[in-house]
């Protein structure tokens, strides 16, 4: 149990400095070839680029140039190793826990790249789908599996492309109807739905709760020396565009792994 921890965390926080790097490079460059800081463009030493510990051990500057380094790259690094630490530990078979990881590692690189832009790149939208689906087959055991998977999917993003369709594009992305897809796919018909219920509700109180005094938070957050988003990331209000990918991904995580661990949902089946 504690290795099985320490395996799938580790494994957690080095594919969560490769999905940092995925975040970055996105549409820009390949993703082959040297890190560089931003700022100075010094390429930086492997000893520079040690998930969390470097961060950490450097005080969160850079060791050329002293200018800040984003928090993305630790969160994103602790965020990716917690989740596989979650899917590690569950009672799935490995084949699953594989896949689930793979899975969680495209999920924070799309809700990371989704709130910095309003966009859920294809690539990864389709890579987590094809996960998911294989996914769905092995975790049904019935003959009638692709039926099943496939109309979770359908189930899934049906609702969501009726307000893309309904309001052309402007309350839904056609970008989360592919995700849920993905959803779908992972969640079957009756709890890939009640995610995307739930995400509509996390969503909401989220914007409430955090969105609205985000800007007081944010300006705080600067008067005391901490850099929380990169340079150029967009400031929100209520009148901007929220992302709702992340708000979606949040909530299926949440549906999926109540149903890995056998805690049962009220109002589901
Ligand atoms: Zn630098």
């Amino acid at each position: 149990m504690v290795l099985e921890a320490f395996l799938f965390g580790a494994s957690g926080l080095i594919i969560g400095s490769f999905v940092n790097v995925l975040i970055l490079r996105e549409g820009k460059r390949d993703l082959m070839g040297r890190s560089a800081c931003p700022s100075c463009r010094t390429v930086l030493k492997v000893v520079d680029l040690v998930p969390v510990f470097s961060f950490v051990y450097l005080g969160g500057a850079c060791r050329y140039c002293k200018n800040r380094i984003s928090l993305q790259y630790p969160l994103v690094e602790i965020g990716t190793a917690l989740l596989f630490v979650l899917v590690g530990l569950s009672p799935l078979p490995i084949e699953l826990k594989i896949l689930g990881v793979l899975i969680m590692a495209l999920f924070v690189a799309i809700t990371v790249y989704d709130i910095y832009h309003t966009v859920i790149p294809d690539v990864w939208s389709y890579a987590a789908g094809v996960v998911a689906f294989v996914y769905g087959l092995l975790a049904m055991e019935e003959a009638s599996q692709i039926t099943y998977v496939v109309l979770g999917a359908l189930a899934t993003a049906t609702p969501l492309f009726s307000l893309w369709l309904v309001s052309r594009g402007k309350w839904m992305g056609l970008g989360d109807v592919k995700l849920a897809f993905t959803i779908g796919f992972l969640l079957g018909p009756i709890a890939g739905p009640f995610a995307i219920l739930c995400a509509f509700i996390i969503g909401a109180v989220v914007s409430v709760c955090i969105l609205l005094p985000l800007p007081v938070l944010l300006a705080y957050a600067e008067k005391i020396g901490i850099t929380p988003l990169s340079r150029g990331a967009p400031r929100f209000t209520m009148e901007s565009e929220v992302p709702f990918g992340p708000f979606l991904i949040a909530s299926c995580i949440l549906v999926w792994q109540l149903n890995v661990y056998g805690i049962s949902i009220p109002f589901l089946p």
